[in-house]
């Protein structure tokens, strides 16, 4: 497994990897990985011959008051991890090797306005821009992003098919602990207390599936009373509703065949939680 840091001594690696023929894919992540991240290096391989994992804490994605300084950076652990999992190269470059004359950056309509994009001013043209140059740097035939950063799948898909990206897009379900917590690297930052509350923001998800799935097609009502039971169990919501999958608005009254996703992002002390579950009414 090669470790490459500069720009272009990944493209020469690259060139190596390709010269059987062999399918690239591409799984970015910003280290400090999980079992979430290494179910998508494993997916990997139904999509493609070989696997470049990319590990870069990026800048632009972070505001000024989030959490870029402490951000869990893990790289050897992170390497040993990509090598069980065979593999073929890793790039982690770092800032100022994928930043070093910043002036354009990519503008986002209105899928950017709810979720996510609402209360993150800046994070997914930060995404969209870091990920926009691993496709640029790595050109691979496969890209691999988790569900559990839902709005985020759905702009990068949207960024592949306005910039041409000659890109299949794989998205992979949420991998959870076993009481259903999404796994995400922020959990190292709940204490023991917070850590056996966080599940419940799942189980809320669970529960508004269920109930729209026995008929209620018009959630405003249960979806409120689920937000102040969060609030009560010591959450503070971000927001928790339902949205139409491919347009990421609000839904107010779900149409048949509709498909949308019941989506939360909450706060545990100082963690920012996300998750969410896709329904077809
Ligand atoms: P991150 O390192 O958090 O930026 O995540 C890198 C990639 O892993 C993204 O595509 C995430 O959506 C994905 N990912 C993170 N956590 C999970 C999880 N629990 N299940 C599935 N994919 C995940």
């Amino acid at each position: 497994m090669k470790i490459c840091t500069s720009i272009p001594e990944t493209r020469k690696e690259l060139e190596k990897l390709r010269s059987d023929g062999s399918r690239i894919a591409l799984v970015p992540t910003m280290g400090a990985l999980h079992d979430g991240h290494l179910e998508l290096i494993r997916e990997a391989y139904s999509h493609a011959d070989k696997v470049v994992v990319s590990i870069f804490v990026n800048p632009v994605q972070f505001g000024p008051n989030e959490d870029y300084e402490t951000y869990p950076r893990e790289t050897d652990r992170d390497s040993g991890k990509c090598r069980s999992e065979g593999v073929s190269l890793i790039f982690s470059p770092d800032a100022s090797e994928m930043y070093s004359d910043k002036k354009l950056s990519i503008e986002i309509d209105e899928l950017n306005r709810h979720m996510c994009g609402a209360s993150r001013p800046g994070f997914f043209e930060g995404v969209l821009l870091v990920v926009n140059k691993l496709f640029n740097i790595v050109r691979p035939d496969v890209a691999l992003f988790g569900q559990k950063d839902i709005q985020q799948f759905q702009l990068i898909r949207k960024m592949a098919e306005e910039f041409n990206h000659d890109i299949e897009l794989v998205m992979v379900p949420v991998v959870r602990a076993n009481d259903g917590l999404a796994l995400s690297s922020r959990n190292a930052y709940l204490s023991e207390e917070e850590r056996l509350a966080a599940p419940l923001l799942y189980r809320s998800l669970l529960y508004i599936e269920k109930q729209i799935s026995g008929g209620v097609n018009s959630p405003k009502m249960l979806l409120s009373h689920q937000r102040s039971e969060l609030e009560a169990k010591g959450f503070k919501i971000d927001y928790l509703n339902l949205f139409d999958l491919q347009t990421l608005q609000p839904v107010e009254r779900l149409s048949s065949r509709q498909k949308a996703v019941i989506a939360g992002a909450a706060w545990m002390g100082k963690t920012r939680l996300i998750d969410n579950i896709l329904i077809e009414f």
